[in-house]
């Protein structure tokens, strides 16, 4: 597969998009060009495109927008300190990809393909990653059906298409969010998509993320589907406990059992904080062990974390059985300090031991 160049010959001025990276927050603006690839049943994958970025004109009888058959995923590319730009593991965005695309029945893209196509995206559009430190140029590739008619069977035709929008803090990081606990509603039962990056799973929690609000929270933190027991995740992020303090803490995460989306952001937490000297485990967590937990106080701050936010803080949790506070509800010392360390791997401020950066230009 080749990419083919075509870059958008009337990119937006320097000064107006000095003005949309400096707006910040996430997904309002985005940069001058996307890529677009095409696949057939019959033809396997064509070469991909790189083009201005704009509007597509499909059929209204598209295979996505009647059964759902989407898959996506969530990047970032960081500015280093040399001026210079890295990708933060992009491999294993491509290796989780493809098995999204395994489970909803799309094709599969060649992990070099994937990585290619984002390498030559943010070289493109290089000037929109923001230099400040905690900001990035979030990259979204994504895959559709795109058959027409409306038989319902696996696609014979897909696209990939990868667009990329300048993102500052998601969260505020020195703000601990509030979570509702949902015990009505379920993101993933075990046989289903939980494990994949589907925009279905999303489709199907909005109603709960509208419950949250009309609660006064922030998020919605799921349950196993089974029990309504066994804590999974947040929102669209992994979740992390502490317990003890200082240089005794331990690091719980809850274990992957099918229905969790294995983050990326989670599995490099797993490793940083080894490497910060914390005891880590990945265990079941129960609804029961988050409220004595935080009551006791043997745990003293509740994080979550993915991509887009990278490490966001927990305060209180509400949910049908009362309301829980970690701490005094202030994010605590141990969730900034993987915040930090982590960002500055991200950044290459920090040395970055694992060779996860991969730098573009
Ligand atoms: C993307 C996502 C995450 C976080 O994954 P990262 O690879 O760390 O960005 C967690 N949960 C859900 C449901 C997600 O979609």
């Amino acid at each position: 597969m080749n990419i083919i160049i075509t870059p958008n010959q009337s990119p937006v001025s320097d000064s107006v998009r000095e003005e949309m990276v400096a707006a910040g927050g996430f997904g309002k603006f985005y940069t001058d060009n996307m890529v677009i690839a095409n696949w057939s049943e019959a033809d396997g994958w064509g070469d991909a495109v790189l083009q201005p970025y704009g509007p597509l004109t499909l059929d209204p009888a598209t295979a996505v927008f009647h059964y759902g058959q989407e898959i996506f995923e969530g990047m970032k590319a960081y500015s280093q300190p040399d001026g210079g730009i890295s990708l933060f593991r992009p491999e294993a965005n491509a290796a989780r990809f493809g098995r999204s695309a395994a489970r909803l029945a799309l094709p599969e893209m060649p992990i070099e393909f994937f990585v290619q196509s984002v390498e030559e995206l943010v070289k493109q559009d290089r000037n929109w990653v923001p230099k400040n430190f905690g900001e990035s140029l979030y990259l979204r590739p994504f895959m559709i059906a795109t058959e027409v008619g409306l038989g319902v069977r696996p696609s014979n035709k897909a696209m990939y298409l990868l667009i990329a929008t300048p993102a500052s803090a998601y969260f505020d990081p020195s703000k601990a969010v509030t979570v509702w606990i949902s015990t009505e509603y379920v993101r993933a039962a075990e046989g289903g998509t939980g494990e994949a990056k589907c925009g279905g799973n999303y489709a199907a929690s909005l109603i709960a993320q509208k419950q949250a609000a009309l609660q006064g929270c922030d998020q919605v933190v799921w349950l196993d589907a089974k029990e309504r027991f066994w804590v999974e995740e947040m929102g669209g992020m992994n979740l992390y406990f502490v317990k003890g303090s200082g240089a005794d803490a331990t690091i719980v995460t809850p274990k992957l059992t099918g229905t969790l989306l294995p983050g990326i952001t989670r599995d490099s937490i797993l490793t940083v904080a080894a490497d910060l000297g914390y005891k880590v485990e990945e265990v079941m967590i129960s609804i029961d062990d988050w409220r004595d937990g935080v009551a006791s106080g043997e745990i003293t701050e509740i994080f979550a974390c993915g991509t887009a936010a990278v490490v966001s803080p927990i305060g209180a949790a509400k949910s049908a059985h009362g309301t829980w506070t970690t701490g005094d509800g202030n994010p605590g010392p141990i969730t900034a300090q993987i915040r930090e360390t982590l960002l500055g791997i991200q950044h290459g401020t920090i040395e970055d031991k694992h060779g996860w950066n991969k730098r573009v230009c």
